[in-house]
């Protein structure tokens, strides 16, 4: 066999075996050099993620700023793919099924909680990382982690703690927790503290939701605080709000706190979109009319989002990372639009759901344990696990008890509460 005859031979044997073994959106926009590879040079474009065709804008994990402490490369799962793995089996990642997003587990056990909003934004993270051509795995991974951070209660919960460590002239801030989370409180390694994951997806944790100023916060130096974030960490966010936003009209709705009269006639938006579905499913009973009409409102938020990111981009002649990074704004966002829609949305939700009575009693009762807890706590330092106690040697017991309680579910705060003080 000429050598030619047996290239294209040998060509038509990997295209054979590739076209089996990779999913069909990577096999069918393959780059000619990995056709032709061979086995470890596809493993390696792979791993590199050389094949998916990423933006000139995208983060690309061959050139990540790599671990606090140095790994050996995997042989079929980049540095991003294995980040998400070590989030999706962390303890804290588990222990977002009992903490609460809007509805206790008192109220219904069918609604959201963190996990399960968790899962929704990465899902629209997804979406919206792959239409703009940016990297999905890095995408993924930080969006499973960016709620790890939320201590029992919700927001009220964050608030709670904020305000009982203000004394102290300190603060807890969820996006500070989870970082202290990967790097510390996760203890699954020998062979380093926490999760060691890439540079890049531990400045996401930080950034994806807000800046931090170097004046006040010298010890996030390293994360390059006068830069922006990559894409991928900046649609988080979005993302985020675009998820609960839907999640919370659709809980909400199906708690009987919010009706259709009061949404048609409060969100223009929404009763645009509710007559198209009653136009179009005339006999469709009520809540099938608002699922359609909610599935078409997350849809044009998502749309808005990836047109309007895509001709922010386009319109500033954004060619790569380095100039995402060194803009004053951030590039990620909803059009003029849809952000207003988006914020009477927010209005809407604050004024109708949030501050309902019946979300409200809970909330107290959530507080009122981790307001008590925490008095407890600082009285008997010795009523703590091992572990925080010999940290109370190391910082102060206020932080000790803060990161304690903040590491715990709902369902154990309450537990706690009545076990040391009895109701
Ligand atoms: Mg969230």
């Amino acid at each position: 066999m000429r050598t030619d005859d047996y290239t294209r031979a040998a060509a038509r044997a990997t295209r054979s075996v590739l076209q089996h073994a990779l999913p069909a959106r990577v096999y069918s926009r393959p780059p000619h050099c990995v056709i032709f590879a061979s086995g470890n040079a596809v493993r390696t474009t792979l791993r590199k993620g050389k094949i998916s065709q990423l933006a000139p804008y995208a983060m690309r994990v061959e050139e990540s700023q790599g671990r606090r402490y140095p790994e050996p490369a995997h042989p079929y799962r980049n540095d991003y793919e294995r980040d998400r793995d070590r989030i999706i089996h962390a303890r804290a990642f588990r222990r977002l099924e009992n903490k609460t997003q809007v509805f206790t587990r008192r109220y219904s056990d069918h609604f959201r909680n963190r996990l399960t909003h968790t899962l929704e934004v990465a899902q629209i993270s997804r979406t919206v990382a792959k239409a703009l051509r940016l990297n999905v795995d890095l995408v993924e991974a930080l969006a499973l982690v960016h709620d790890v951070g939320h201590p029992p209660g919700g927001h009220s919960g964050e608030a709670e703690l904020d305000r009982l460590m203000r004394p102290y002239h300190d603060i807890f801030d969820h996006n500070l927790h989870a970082l202290r989370i990967v790097e510390t409180f996760e203890q699954k390694y020998a062979a380093f503290p926490g999760l060691n994951l890439t540079f890049e997806v531990r400045e996401g944790i930080i950034k994806h939701s807000r800046d931090y100023h170097a004046a006040d916060y010298p010890e996030l130096l390293e994360y390059r605080l006068d830069e922006r974030p990559p894409l991928e960490a900046q649609l988080i966010d979005v993302a985020d709000e675009i998820a609960y936003n839907c999640a919370d009209l659709d809980d909400g709705f199906e708690a009987r706190l919010l009706s259709l009269p009061v949404l048609r006639s409060s969100l223009p938006l929404f009763d645009r979109l509710y007559r198209a579905v009653d136009g179009k499913y005339p006999q469709a009973i009520e809540k099938l009319k608002f699922n359609e009409t909610l599935k078409l409102l997350l849809n044009m938020l998502v749309t808005d989002l990836i047109e309007s990111t895509r001709h922010r981009l386009a319109e500033q002649r954004v060619r790569s990372l380095a100039q995402v990074r060194a803009l004053r704004s951030r590039l990620v966002s909803h059009g003029t639009r849809m952000l207003k829609e988006e914020q009477k949305l927010k209005r809407f939700l604050f004024e109708h759901l949030y501050s309902h009575q019946n979300l409200n009693a809970e909330r107290h009762r959530l507080t009122a344990c981790i307001r008590d807890l925490f008095a407890y706590f600082l009285k008997r330092p010795q009523s703590l696990p091992a572990y925080y106690l010999l940290q109370s040697q190391k910082e102060p017991l206020n932080r000790v008890v803060c990161d304690y309680i903040a590491g715990m579910t709902d369902p154990y705060l309450q537990g706690q509460h009545r076990k040391l003080l009895g109701d």
